[in-house]
């Protein structure tokens, strides 16, 4: 049925939709030879039997996309395509030699009728304006996907890849169900539009956010408190307005553990929905969900989820580029931009309604000003140029606290490694696994190859190695500098001969009593358990040693206490409680941050194009909230005066459970 929305513009949905969709699905590409056409998740997919007319047809191809408004996707039927040995010879013998490809790793999936592949080059494998892609798909009816073969070996990447395959008839299912949901006919149509702080509202961690139109719950994040315990570890789920059967889609902006730390534990609860998140994300969320559970075994507890949920997420999760408009609900699209935070990490922006209602959730951000020199940092500014926006949900961690600039922190964290050094000690940086632990690798690697720091061994421990090479995996996302040395200059930028991951609680041990100097990057970065705890245990009791921290401490964590000034820890080790008296050197080390400093938050509502009416202040303590509340108000009034805005926006700072109705 065609419904109307608030404005009284009709809307396409339900058997109208589909109609409509057919109509031109046949005008555009009648000649195809079509067998079906379904909805795969937002994608429409159509079977055609003539695989050569579509490569011949591209264009008309991209103009049905662009009448439908909808993301489409075109597949062989399966009666057209050729063997599987047949077509790996094929492409064997016909790819460009200097691709790379691995000739072992060519697997297919029948579902799809995908065959994949992994090149070094893929830019080489796919031909230029993907000619090979479309020579296979004339010659064998199989459509190519050339992934990037990683110069670092990743088991998550690898495993994610293979669960994709083997579980792509499930997928399918599942991708189709969630397709029949999002193109649905809609029942009220938008009826207003609310935001409901489940978690991450007055506090840093568990962000949850809903979404409710009256039409459709979208929830924006599901993280953990990793300093909470009991209740105040996860978000507020009991919340009347939160209805697990009622949501029609999570969308993550980012993998670290505050935003998808609880994300598999929904399935467990009953949750069949997609996920949305960039591929990255996707990769990295897998990682880290997976360290949780392993963390939680060896402390003896009861992990939250266990592998089956986590298979059940990777399997309705659905990757969407920057840029790219993907509907989520039938009154709901949704569009991820870079936010510059760790690789992956996305600003998320709504669009309800049509044209009703923008909504922008930075989720956690990081915006600089770009200075001739990058090569130091990893990831370009958060995106600040969007086509609507009425409310912007903004998160505010440093909302109080001004950051050293970059290139301080990083003179000063070289002055400590030349200092401690010296005197023969070891360095302990606790990074988190995901964005820090890169940053400081380029770091450190570069003063190493320039000479500002003596050559001593780099120990890279925990999850950070399996990150990194995530990171290479997706050398476009990078900042040029590091992205050029990556797919051009054939370096890596995360390692040199001083690199050394460690693996084995051997290696680990022999890293703690070895008596030569050396710098120590181990997870996890607020002390919370993992090897950095373990290395603090055993360096902390010699003052020769410094313990140096680049990262945000939440309140509740044990590195929050020793940034407090406590110094004597106890531990229970064993069934004894053990005191450990801190007597290594301990410094915190502003500027390295992945999220906006004040003046960073400041100025990426200054550059925000265009100003929003309505501004959501979380993702802070309550005084970092409050006084970036007053900051921008400030700022407001500069600009209104300027005549820059007709009028300034209301500041919102909701505490947990509040809900705000911003339509
Ligand atoms: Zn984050
Ligand atoms: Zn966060």
């Amino acid at each position: 049925m065609a419904s109307t929305d608030l404005r009284g513009n009709e809307r396409l949905t339900g058997k109208n939709l589909r109609l409509f969709l057919m109509r031109n699905i046949y005008t555009y590409l009648g000649n195809a030879d079509i067998s079906t056409v379904e909805f795969e998740g937002p994608e429409i997919a159509i079977y055609v039997k003539n695989p050569k007319f579509i490569v011949k047809n591209s264009d008309i191809i991209k103009e049905l996309a662009k009448k439908l408004k909808k993301r489409v996707v075109i597949r062989t039927d399966p009666s057209v395509r050729k063997p599987p040995e047949e077509t790996k010879a094929f492409i064997i013998n016909n790819v460009n030699p200097e691709a790379g490809i691995d000739p072992n790793l060519i697997e297919f999936d029948d579902v799809l009728g995908e065959v994949v592949i992994r090149a070094e080059k893929p830019g080489k494998a796919a031909g230029k304006n993907k000619q090979f892609i479309n020579k296979v798909l004339a010659n064998t009816g199989w459509r190519m996907v050339v992934y990037r073969k990683p110069p670092l070996i990743s088991n998550v990447l690898n495993s994610i890849l293979s669960h994709m395959l083997r579980s792509s008839s499930e997928r399918k299912k599942a991708f189709r169900e969630i397709g029949e949901r999002i193109f649905r006919d809609t029942i009220k149509g938008t009826q207003y539009v609310r935001i409901i702080g489940l978690g991450s509202f007055c506090e840093v961690g568990r962000s949850a956010i809903l979404v409710d139109t009256g039409e459709s719950k979208v929830l924006l994040d599901a993280g953990i408190n990793p300093g909470g315990s009991g209740v105040d570890r996860f978000p507020r789920l009991d919340s009347p307005e939160f209805n697990i059967e009622e949501l029609d889609a999570v969308v993550i902006s980012h993998a670290h553990l505050d935003h998808i730390g609880i994300l598999p534990l929904l399935y467990k609860y009953g949750y069949r929905g997609p996920v949305y998140a960039t591929k990255p994300t996707r990769d990295i969320m897998v990682l880290v969900q997976k360290d949780l559970i392993e963390l939680a075994r060896k402390e003896g507890e009861e992990p939250l989820y266990g592998m089956r949920e986590i298979s059940t997420m990777l399997s309705r999760t659905i990757t969407v580029d920057y840029e790219v408009v993907t509907d989520v609900a039938p009154d709901t699209k949704l569009t991820f931009h870079n936010a510059g935070h760790i690789l992956g990490s996305s600003l998320v922006h709504l669009h309800v309604g049509q044209g009703l209602y923008n909504i922008l959730y930075t989720g956690d951000l990081k915006f600089y000003k770009i200075k001739g020199d990058m090569a130091t940092r990893l990831l370009p500014p958060a995106n600040h140029e969007f086509p609507r926006i009425e409310a912007l949900i903004m998160e505010s961690t440093y909302g109080a606290t001004e950051q050293q600039p970059r290139d301080e922190a990083e003179k000063q964290l070289l002055d400590v490694i030349r200092k401690v050094s010296e005197r023969g000690g070891k360095i302990l940086i606790p990074v988190m696994a995901v964005g820090r632990g890169q940053e400081i690798l380029v770091v450190l690697n570069e003063a190493m190859k320039k000479k500002e720091i003596p050559e001593i061994p780099v120990y890279v421990d925990g999850m950070v190695y399996e990150v990194t090479a995530i990171y290479t995996n997706y050398p476009e996302l990078l900042v040029p500098p590091i992205r050029n040395k990556i797919l051009h200059q054939g370096e890596n930028p995360f390692i040199s001969e001083n690199t050394v991951y460690v693996s084995h609680k051997e290696e680990r041990e022999s890293v703690m009593q070895g008596d030569k100097s050396a710098i120590i990057l181990a997870t996890s970065g607020m002390l919370t358990g993992g090897p950095s705890v373990e290395y603090l245990k055993a360096l902390a009791e010699d003052e020769k040693n410094a313990l140096v921290f680049v990262s945000y401490q939440a309140a509740g964590t044990l590195g929050r206490r020793i940034v407090e000034g406590d110094r004597e820890l106890q531990f229970v080790e064993e069934g004894k409680v053990r005191t450990l008296k801190i007597k290594m050197e301990v410094q915190k080390i502003e500027g390295f941050s992945g999220h906006a400093s004040r003046s960073e938050l400041r100025m990426f509502y200054k550059f925000l194009k265009p100003k929003p009416r309505n501004i959501i202040l979380n993702h802070g303590e309550p005084t970092a909230i409050q006084t970036l509340k007053n900051l921008l108000y400030k700022d407001a009034s500069k600009l209104e005066e300027k005549g820059v805005i007709n009028r300034k926006p209301e500041i919102y700072t909701p505490k947990l459970l509040e809900s705000i109705r911003l339509y």
